[in-house]
């Protein structure tokens, strides 16, 4: 009996585990096809002063057609395949168009902020198809910012600093993305040319119901404070969350709070019609 249910128990763990391959290698595909087909977009959500109001900039969020297969799913797929690095280009040209686009139908200039996974990042080429990037497409350095992981940049830390050096002295600034994630040391924090912290939105969403997440958020803030980097704090979700953040001094947040995600051009008419001073 025991010997034939885990027999059985093996044939389902297999076929799970078959089916987990088989779904990945069709994300596979179709991430190619919408490489091939520009299939792929991007959504934009602001981050906001929240004490003034203002939009400070945009973040760059990229989707497949396919609503059910999230960046959360596909991302870690075309990191592993290598996919990602001509999905990345195409990300930030992409972006780049539509900073001139929204300049065309005379909205403010508002900077851009792309994610770089760890992959596209340590790629040896990164940094001069950027180079090459910015040079043909004539677009302001200070429209253009870059969030990196905390595994993107603690890989290898002095080559990571000689790459975001060379970034900042283009003029792009620097965010460091989902920071309290990764297992960055703090003394190795300090050595990276930075100009943004982002705080992760796990720790955001429990701010009410869990005094960790307060006291790591309230030293990350600190942390902010200490080295002269503004603290973003991401996924900010209730008017609870918002005013501990604001009693805490941060000045800038992100989340469905405010706005999701949207399309360039549903943005675009947010960003005219809201009213300032008003989430
Ligand atoms: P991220 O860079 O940390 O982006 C923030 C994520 O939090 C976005 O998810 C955004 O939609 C979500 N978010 C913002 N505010 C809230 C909120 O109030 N509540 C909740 N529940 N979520 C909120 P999204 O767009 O699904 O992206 C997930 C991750 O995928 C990103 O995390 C980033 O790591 C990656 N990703 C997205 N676009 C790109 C891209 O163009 N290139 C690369 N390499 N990675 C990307
Ligand atoms: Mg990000
Ligand atoms: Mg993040
Ligand atoms: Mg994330």
């Amino acid at each position: 009996q025991a010997k034939q249910g885990g027999s059985n128990d093996f044939r389902f763990y297999s076929s799970a585990f078959t089916a987990g391959i088989n779904r990945q290698n069709s994300i596979e595909q179709e991430l190619k096809m919408a490489l091939h087909n520009h299939a792929f977009h991007l959504f934009y959500q602001p981050v906001i002063d929240i004490h003034t109001y203002e939009v400070v900039s945009v973040e760059a969020l990229l989707r497949l057609g396919n609503e059910e297969i999230g960046p959360e799913l596909f991302v870690p797929i075309a990191e592993a395949t290598g996919i990602i690095n001509p999905i990345g280009r195409w990300v930030l040209q992409e972006a780049i168009r539509q900073s001139h686009a929204w300049a065309a139908n005379g909205l403010a200039a508002i900077p851009i902020s792309v994610n770089v996974s760890a992959v596209e990042f340590r790629d040896r080429d990164f940094i001069g198809h950027f180079e090459q990037l910015l040079q043909e497409h004539a677009i302001h350095p200070a429209m253009l910012q870059l969030e990196l992981t905390e595994t993107a940049v603690m890989y290898d830390l002095d080559e990571a600093i000689s790459v975001l050096t060379r970034l900042r002295a283009l003029g792009i600034a620097i965010l460091l993305d989902d920071f309290g994630t990764g297992h960055s040391s703090l003394a190795h924090l300090t050595r990276l040319p930075l100009d943004k912290i982002k705080i992760d939105k796990s720790f955001i969403f429990q701010l009410e119901q869990d005094t960790s997440s307060r006291a790591v958020t309230d030293s990350m803030l600190a942390l902010g404070n200490t080295l002269e980097l503004e603290v973003v704090a991401e996924g900010i979700e209730t008017a609870e969350a918002l005013d501990y953040l604001r009693s805490r001094g941060c000045r800038q947040a992100q989340g469905f709070f405010f706005c999701r995600p949207m399309s360039g051009e549903d943005f675009a008419s947010w960003y005219r019609t809201r009213r300032i001073g008003s989430a």
